[in-house]
């Protein structure tokens, strides 16, 4: 009887820290991020990472400051319980948690993964399918079925000693309200921290993902006990729109990935939401709890372990974006690079501003380049280097030596 009653009062404890954290975060001013680049990302069809690559990525995720690593699914392959063996006691800081469905077994899975880490660190998040189309085709199961699924595993997770547990109903966007609701309900009830909200195959646009949040806010009980994470997939290109939709409506967590790789079109781009919420924490009232400095390296690493290349044009990331050829906006930019960019290269950890020269460039950055590696032109001179430049066959890409060739030429 005195032991039962010590483990009341040790849960009970634990439930009150448990509170506070949540709570603290919540009035933070902060939004959390929740990467799942190791676990969606790699699930994108040849993105495969081997565990060393996924400790690498994990590391330097950790640099950049995400609250929590969506580690794998440790149930569903060997290779990502192995991954997440390595990242216990290596990477310090994120939660790690592992992806499971709500079945015991993979809670089991999750904890043998896991073991190792303090309480605090680790974390389960289980789905279920809960829209009609799941409920019928994949698990036919019933709705109290699948209610009485969510409370017996999110209590067996407790039981297993997690204290960080999220749920989320898979296809949560195509799921009827009050079901979805009722869903967060009982997980709240049975214990958990967080609740998930996936766009699981990237259907909504940023309105009605935006009423849905609310609505969930609205109208399910102590949902301000918890924290709200959000997941959205880029079918329709409105994933980070979405995203922003939700954490102005009051999601706590944003699950992204870096460079938006991921199942089908891929998820949410971390870089992007985070400079999104950078570039105007006038209007999100809060800012993105990570360092923006470390994401050009954190793209090009996932880039090169995933071999999944960046488009020139993906945004934060892409070799375009801190780079033009255009004459008006090289000469503006070498007077002042906000004239044509939304924010310096500096805050997402790039060098410069790249001067490509070629056919549509101007004087200005020709002399520029031409100075930089101390070619003396004078205006003439520079004039016959540009329309030397003009002439060259297409795709001639214009080095230093290019440019010097072309140099001599007009000053003999
Ligand atoms: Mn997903």
């Amino acid at each position: 009887m005195p032991f039962r009653f010590l483990r009341r009062i040790r849960r009970f404890l634990s439930d009150v820290v448990k509170q506070a954290v949540i709570q603290h975060h919540r009035k933070s001013g902060y939004v959390l991020f929740s990467d799942t680049t190791l676990r969606d990302g790699e699930q994108m069809p040849g993105a495969t990472l081997e565990p060393d690559e996924k400790v690498r990525i994990a590391l330097a995720l950790e640099e950049a400051g995400v609250h929590s690593l969506d580690a794998g699914f440790p149930a569903s392959s060997e290779a990502d319980r192995i991954a997440i063996q390595k990242m216990v006691g290596v990477v310090k800081k994120p939660v790690l948690t592992a992806l499971c469905r709500t079945v015991r077994g993979d809670i089991d899975a999750a904890r043998a993964a896991l073991d190792g880490l303090p309480g605090h660190k680790r974390g389960v998040s289980l789905f279920c399918g809960t829209s009609p189309l799941h409920r019928q085709f994949k698990l036919n199961k019933s709705e109290s079925e699948i209610l009485d699924i969510i409370a017996d595993s999110v209590t067996y997770a407790r039981e297993q000693g997690f204290e960080i547990i999220s749920f989320a109903p898979e296809d949560a966007s195509r799921t009827e309200m009050p079901f979805l609701c009722q869903a967060y309900q009982i997980a709240i009830e049975a214990g958990v921290t967080t609740i998930g909200f996936p766009d699981t195959v990237g259907f909504l646009t940023p309105d009605k993902a935006r009423r849905m949040i609310r609505q969930i806010q609205d109208d399910v009980p102590n949902v301000d006990r918890v924290l709200i994470a959000v997941h959205f997939h880029n079918d329709l290109g409105l994933a980070v729109a979405n995203t922003l939709a939700c954490i102005e409506e009051g999601a706590h967590i944003v699950q992204c990935t870096v460079n938006g790789i991921g199942e089908r079109a891929g998820n949410a781009s971390m870089e992007e939401v985070a400079m999104a919420l950078t570039l105007h924490e006038d209007q999100y009232k809060r800012k993105a709890k990570i360092d923006t400095t470390k994401f050009a390296p954190l793209c090009r690493l996932v880039a090169e372990l995933t071999g999944i290349p960046l488009s020139p044009m993906k945004p934060i990331g892409g070799a375009n974006i801190f780079a033009t050829e255009a004459g008006i906006h090289q000469d503006g930019l070498l007077k002042n690079p906000d004239t044509y960019l939304p924010y310096r290269p500096e805050l997402v950890g790039e060098s410069g501003v790249k001067l490509v020269l070629g056919r549509h460039s101007g004087r200005t950055a020709v002399s520029h380049r031409l100075a930089e590696i101390g070619v003396q032109c004078d205006d003439n001179q520079v004039l016959g280097v540009l329309d030397g430049i003009k002439r060259l066959p297409k795709g001639t890409i214009i080095n230093d030596d290019v440019l010097k060739g072309l140099a001599t030429e007009v000053s003999s």
